[in-house]
């Protein structure tokens, strides 16, 4: 079976990830998460001061340290998952905690970070076989992905579900808090002036709102046999 590429777009908290990681899965291919990426540039800049009092970044001095930023991922034997290394550090977990969450798309939106972070992407694209989510992937990082999926769902589902993935890992932070950010989030990620969240010409929409993981997967499947006339077991 030929291998490509596989972007996964969309707003925040639909859960991309997760659709990502099992479709890796079933098509053994590699999955690779971008808003990681961003997200660990972002931690740098919190720890490293780069940022007011608001979490704001400062920008010449973040764009000046990007040489000083070494991000990969690392297999975690374990889990069999891919986890983030900053500079040698696993932030996996850190890198999803909501200050990063409310400092990211400010930083998402320097076309320098975007430049840095798409140099990555691009050399990890090179093996095809891979799953990448984000926010620009079929529209800019890989436009030439032979499959394009850009989810959705209303605003209140998507925080109720990762305001329910914080509590259980214990996380401390309010539903309304949560729901501010995916809203900030979405409204910042689709009016940036540099590859902005928009849905690719030759996307498929899928509105998860309502779907389960497997139901998402059974629609996954249906849409590879019929455009592609891939069949998956
Ligand atoms: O996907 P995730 O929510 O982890 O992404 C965090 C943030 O990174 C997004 O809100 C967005 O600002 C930025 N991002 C982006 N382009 C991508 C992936 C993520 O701008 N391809």
């Amino acid at each position: 079976m030929k291998k490509m590429i596989i972007a996964i777009d969309g707003h925040s908290s639909t859960g991309k990830s997760t659709f990502a990681k099992a479709i890796a899965i079933a098509m053994d291919y590699t999955y690779l998460d971008s808003g990681a990426l961003y997200r660990a540039v972002t931690l740098y800049a919190l720890e490293q001061g780069l940022t007011d009092k608001n979490g704001r970044p400062h920008v010449k001095k973040l764009v000046n340290s990007l040489k000083d930023i070494f991000v990969t991922f690392r297999r975690n034997p374990l889990t069999g998952r891919n986890e983030t290394f900053l500079n040698e550090k696993n932030v996996e977990q850190r890198i999803r905690n909501l200050d990063v969450s409310q400092s990211v798309s400010p930083v998402s939106g320097i076309p320098q970070v975007r430049e840095f972070v798409d140099i990555q992407l691009r050399k990890w694209g090179k093996q095809k076989g891979i799953v990448m989510d984000g926010r620009d992937i079929g529209t800019a990082v890989f436009p030439e992905a032979e499959v394009k999926i850009f989810m959705t769902a209303p605003a209140e589902i998507r925080a109720r579900r990762r305001y329910d993935e914080m509590k259980a890992k214990g996380e401390e932070a309010s539903f309304e808090e949560v729901l501010e950010n995916v809203r900030k989030r979405d409204q910042m990620d689709s009016h940036r002036a540099t590859h902005p969240l928009v849905m690719a010409p030759d996307a498929v929409l899928l509105d998860n709102g309502n779907m389960s993981v497997e139901e998402q997967m059974e629609w996954f499947k249906k849409l590879l046999e019929e455009k592609w006339g891939i069949r998956l077991k």
